[in-house]
């Protein structure tokens, strides 16, 4: 890709130039009207390289080390055409709500607010144009001795896709030498709303452009129930014990092993899984591991932490081969699985699930830790 402008580019790890970690910006395309596009790329010692956009504040390249060498382990594109045309949320910061409203509806404090239906009969990941259909603006790119992050940031108004309140939101990616990426979203509002924001990266430690599939990855997550869905992937309100289903993941398994068991109405639902994992009641203070991911091929690892209170995990079950991404390959179903931290889908219809409500005064934050390892 051409790098027209870097403005900033700087090295740390006294004695070891060009090794420690860097920042740098640069310009990676333009929206239809001409607007130019920025990105900021990350990386480190160990050869993890990150490449943010600021359209959606996307994950555009996520490059990191395994057995046999380096490779981007999520899907997306190599220029904003394919963002633009065919954006499934590659990579996206989605919001102000992330993942499905029943019939794009919701009260607050008496009043009905409605917001466009984008899914079947529901709102789907904050609507037509939602947080990652929109420029974010670069705010600051730091390094620190053993890390280096980026800052975007996104005001959205009141109103806007239909949600009350002026929402100042801000996305923090930062890459240490410990090879995590973290990403820490955060939002106040100025007066009360719902927000749930995440991250919607695909995934395939195998590479994204392996021909591997996703779902040959062994997955573990420690939760001890799910929420089972209607046929629109709404939530019925049920916490369902995981025990002796196909959504038991408290011991590792192999995805693909147990993705065809039609005996199970919820995989038919969800052409696989599509279903929020159920980890706690309410966003913690701290962060802790809800999904482990390992490549045995590859040997790369991937344990996921969060401080939210459900994880979303969705098999590629839409992929339909119709799309071509980073380098012409062809995306099939499967070929990137995504785990997303988040409240309930549905919670602010489901006060059994907890709430999703934001006032002012209050500071909205979904921390996530996606920690990269190799296995030996
Ligand atoms: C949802 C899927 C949806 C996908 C869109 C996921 O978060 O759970 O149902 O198709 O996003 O990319």
């Amino acid at each position: 890709m051409r790098i027209s402008m870097i403005l900033a580019l700087a090295l740390v790890a006294a004695g070891t130039p060009a090794l420690g970690a860097q920042s740098q910006k640069e310009t990676f395309g333009k929206l239809a009207d001409g607007t130019p596009v920025e990105a900021a790329t990350l990386s480190n010692a160990h050869g993890m390289k990150v490449r943010v956009l600021a359209w959606g504040a996307i994950l555009q390249e996520l490059t990191v080390p395994g057995k046999d060498g380096p490779a981007d382990v999520v899907l997306g594109y190599d220029s904003m055409d394919g963002y633009l045309k065919a954006p499934n949320y590659f990579g996206a910061t989605v919001g102000r709500y992330a993942n499905r409203i029943a019939k794009g509806q919701f009260t607050l404090d008496g009043k009905a607010y409605k917001l466009a239906v984008n899914d079947g009969p529901n709102a789907l990941h904050g609507g037509l144009k939602g947080f990652d259909k929109r420029l974010w603006t670069i705010a600051s790119l730091a390094l620190n001795a053993d890390s280096a992050s980026v800052t975007m940031t996104y005001t959205s108004k009141d109103g806007e896709e239909g949600y009350p309140g002026t929402m100042q939101v801000s996305a923090t990616f930062t890459l240490t030498e410990s090879d995590e990426l973290q990403v820490v979203y955060r939002a106040t509002s100025d007066k009360p709303t719902i927000a749930n924001i995440t991250n919607h990266s695909y995934f395939n430690l195998a590479g994204q452009a392996s021909g591997i599939s996703a779902t040959e990855a062994v997955l573990t997550m420690p939760a001890e129930s799910y929420t089972p869905v209607d046929t629109t992937l709404i939530p019925t309100g049920e916490i369902r014990p995981v025990k002796g289903t196909p959504f038991d993941f408290r011991m590792p398994h192999r995805i693909a092993d147990r993705l065809r068991d039609g005996h199970d109405e919820q995989l038919r639902i969800g052409r696989g899984y599509d279903h929020n994992w159920v980890f706690g009641k309410a966003p913690g203070e701290s962060v802790r591991t809800v999904a482990k991911v390992e490549d045995l091929r590859s040997g790369r690892a991937m344990e996921i932490l969060t401080n939210q209170p459900g994880l979303q995990f969705y098999s590629g079950n839409f992929l339909d081969g119709t799309v071509s991404g980073k380098g012409g390959i062809i995306y099939r179903q499967g070929d990137g699985i995504c785990f997303e931290p988040q409240v309930f889908p549905d919670t602010p219809n489901k006060p059994q699930f907890g709430s999703a409500r934001l006032d002012p005064g209050q500071a909205y934050e979904n921390r996530i830790v996606y920690r990269f390892s190799v296995l030996r």
